[in-house]
Formats: C-alpha cells, sequence, structure tokens
C-alpha cells in the first residue's frame, strides 16, 4: 500500500513520521512548510507527557505558568498553573517536526495539491506539475484544505471559528491572559512567546467582521498595554473547525482517513487542536500499521467523546453570566480557579465535569462564602 499524506502539520507529519519509522511507504505534499502558521502556539503539558516525539522541544518553547483571566464585567482572577503551558512558535514546531520527519527518511514533496482523483482503487493526486498514485490518502490539510471536499467527508460550512491575531514585538509578558467578551462565543488571548506575543481574538464565523475583531484586539490593548498597538494591516485570519455532532463519514470512506483540523479534531471551548492533530494522527498510524484501519473511527471514540461533550457545552460556556459567574466563583475559590485551569490546560475531562463540580459543591460553597480557601 502506498499512502499520501495531504498536508504537513503536525497531524501530517507525525503520521508519516510513524509510518515511515513503521516501515510503510509515504509521501507528504506540503507548499508551506515549514512556516509561521496563524495560531496562538499554546501546547498544553497533556501533550509534551503523552508525546514522546515532542520531548526535545520545550528548549524552543516558553512555559507560563501563571493565567489571568478577565470576565466580560472586566472583573480578574490569576491562576498559577501546576501544569504549564509551552507556547511554541509555529514555525519552529514547523521545522523541529520537517526535522524529525527527514532523519526518519520521509519523502516530502514540496507542492500544493490542487486536486484529488479516485480511478478506481487508486486516487490521483495532482499538483501544478506532477501526478501521484497512491491505495490511501491521509487528508492533513487542516480547517480550509482540499482534502474533505474531494473525498467526499461533509464540509464545515459555519460549523466553525474565524480568529483574527497578531504577533507583538518586545511585548513580553509573564502571564498568558484570556480575556472575555458579553455576548461573544469565543476570547481574547496573549500568548507570550520568546521575544514577542501572540494576541488574538476568535468567535463563531459569521458572528463577527475583522473590522470588530480588529477593534477589539486594540482596545484591549490600549487598556492593558498601553504600549503595544497593532497595525491594522498585519493581521492573520485564520479558522477552527468546529464538528456538532460526530459521525464515521467526517472522518473517514474508503481508502481514505481525515486527521487533525481536516478532520475537525479541535476542543470547541478551548480551540485547542495542536494535541488532536497529533492523537488523530498517532491513532491512524496504528490502525495502519495494526491492519485495522476500517476501525479509525471506533478507535477514535474516546477523543471523539471528549470533542463531542465540549461542543455540546460551548454556546452555553460563553453566556455572558456563565463567564462572568465563572470569574467571580474562581476570586474565591481554589477549586473553581484549579477546575478552570485544569479546562484550559485539558487536564480536566469535559465528560467528567459535571460530576467533578458536583462532588465538590460544598467545598465550592465554603470557598465562596469566605468558610475556608
Ligand atoms: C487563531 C488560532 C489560534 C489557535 N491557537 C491554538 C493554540 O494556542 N493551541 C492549540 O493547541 N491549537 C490552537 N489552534 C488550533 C491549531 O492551530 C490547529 O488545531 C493545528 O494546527 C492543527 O494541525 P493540523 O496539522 O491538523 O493542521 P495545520 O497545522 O493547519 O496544517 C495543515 C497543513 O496543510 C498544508 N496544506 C493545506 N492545503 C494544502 C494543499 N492543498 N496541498 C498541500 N498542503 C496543504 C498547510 O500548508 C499546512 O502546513 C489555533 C487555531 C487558530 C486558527
Amino acid at each position: 500500500m502506498k499512502y499520501g499524506i495531504i498536508g504537513g502539520g503536525p497531524a501530517g507529519l507525525y503520521a508519516a513520521y510513524l509510518l515511515k519509522k513503521a516501515g510503510i511507504e509515504c509521501i507528504v505534499f506540503d507548499h508551506q512548510i515549514p512556516f509561521e502558521k496563524p495560531c496562538g502556539g499554546g501546547v498544553t503539558s497533556k501533550a509534551f507527557e503523552h508525546f514522546e516525539i515532542l520531548k526535545d522541544l520545550p528548549v524552543f518553547a516558553r512555559t507560563v505558568h501563571d493565567f489571568k483571566f478577565i470576565a466580560p464585567n472586566n472583573r480578574e482572577v490569576k491562576v498559577a498553573c501546576m501544569h504549564p503551558l509551552q507556547i511554541v512558535s509555529r514555525k519552529t514546531l514547523s521545522e523541529y517536526m520537517l526535522q524529525k520527519c527527514k532523519d526518519a527518511g520521509v519523502q516530502w514533496i514540496a507542492d500544493e495539491v490542487k486536486k484529488i482523483e479516485r480511478k478506481e482503487n487508486k486516487f490521483e493526486v495532482y499538483t501544478d506539475t506532477s501526478i501521484h498514485f497512491f491505495d490511501f490518502i491521509i487528508g492533513a490539510d487542516g480547517a480550509q484544505g482540499i482534502s474533505r471536499r474531494f473525498l467526499g467527508a461533509p464540509p464545515f460550512l459555519k460549523n466553525r471559528y474565524s480568529g483574527i491575531g497578531y504577533y507583538i514585538d518586545g511585548l513580553n509578558e509573564n502571564e498568558a491572559v484570556i480575556k472575555f467578551y458579553k455576548k461573544r462565543t469565543g476570547y481574547l488571548w496573549v500568548f507570550p512567546r520568546q521575544d514577542h506575543s501572540s494576541v488574538g481574538f476568535f468567535s463563531l464565523a459569521g458572528s463577527f467582521s475583522k473590522e470588530l475583531a480588529y477593534n477589539t484586539v486594540k482596545e484591549f490593548l490600549s487598556t492593558y498595554y498601553p504600549n503595544y498597538t497593532v497595525n491594522p494591516k498585519r493581521y492573520y485570519s485564520a479558522t477552527i473547525p468546529i464538528i456538532w455532532e460526530w459521525k464515521r463519514e467526517h472522518i473517514q470512506g474508503k481508502n481514505w482517513a481525515l486527521i487533525g483540523d481536516a478532520g475537525g479534531f479541535t476542543d470547541a471551548i478551548t480551540g485547542e487542536g495542536i494535541f488532536y492533530a497529533f492523537k488523530s494522527a498517532e491513532i491512524l498510524a496504528q490502525a495502519i500499521i495494526e491492519n485495522d484501519v476500517q476501525q479509525y473511527y471506533e478507535r477514535c471514540q474516546p477523543i471523539i467523546q471528549e470533542l463531542q461533550k465540549s461542543a455540546s457545552i460551548f454556546p452555553k460556556f460563553y453566556k455572558t453570566w456563565f463567564t462572568n459567574a465563572m470569574v467571580f466563583m474562581a476570586r474565591r475559590s481554589a477549586f473553581i480557579r484549579q477546575v478552570l485551569v485544569d479546562l484550559i490546560l485539558g487536564q480536566q475531562s469535559y465528560t467528567t465535569l459535571k460530576a467533578t463540580l458536583k462532588k465538590n459543591i460544598p467545598r465550592v460553597f465554603k470557598e465562596i462564602i469566605g468558610l475556608s480557601k
């Protein structure tokens, strides 16, 4: 079997790396890598603990232990986290993964795929200059890639977040900041990196304009970091997919599978996708290696259940009263602070969240009325 991997982001390169290490032939297509993908670049410690391949990456990353959450009513709470967030430049991550793949002997074609055609049991992959033949296609070309369309998976359409972001040189905060807004499903973030900060805002596609997002970031900076501003022309915009109801056809069909953002593997509450890009790549590669690729969807169930839960909660999570109440409670309750940061860092599962909160109601109540800290 010959595997064609469309896209060399974290998902595509990790799948290629694992397949090649297992002696399975594959070719990666990507015209952009290594590049600075528009992204916050927050990689949770869960990802570092889980994926051996990332063990050398912290050298290049910025470690952040402190978070500040700002409610729509502008109340703030600071939370120190036990499990730090590593904030990486996506170019660095891209270079790092590419080098790992080159060392493993992965073949990479630096061309954009323009078309994928199924011809009986084979796929033809077209670039501007060449045609390649594969038995199996792995779509790893991100939220706006072409694989979903050509392979016949349902489109994301309005099921997505849109974000705009800026890199602000010299803004060298020690804490990561997350600001919630009135009537906005999404948040503004400040993620410090080594010599600059990634600052941006995302919300449901169609619910805001670029102008509004720009003004939101500009106004935030003038309030919290008056020495910094953004150039209205130098922003990036990008998409985060959301799948509301998971079905097999979203990620798998006859001799094809989708991983990472192309498969919709992102957390609808936090927007975290790097962990899920690696995880879905790992699950698919393992299924291929064990000759069990038909079960890819079933093997993904643990992450699908988590993402499905997140998708079912997120419209309520971003209600103005809820984010205000969450920050209010976190200011008084150490337990709520912990849950909040664990959610952001992927340490608290959405599927057990309700039970965790229920079990601790008496403790939270005591903390809120000031009987314990
Ligand atoms: C504004 C924003 C902020 C984010 N912040 C975070 C964060 O802080 N932490 C986090 O975990 N996640 C974050 N995410 C999500 C994260 O960026 C993605 O989930 C992650 O990059 C998915 O990896 P991937 O490999 O699936 O896709 P991508 O990283 O998007 O890679 C896709 C690759 O496919 C290539 N490609 C596309 N089309 C073609 C084609 N036709 N032919 C060949 N190659 C092609 C592209 O060049 C690209 O290299 C953020 C996303 C956005 C939009």
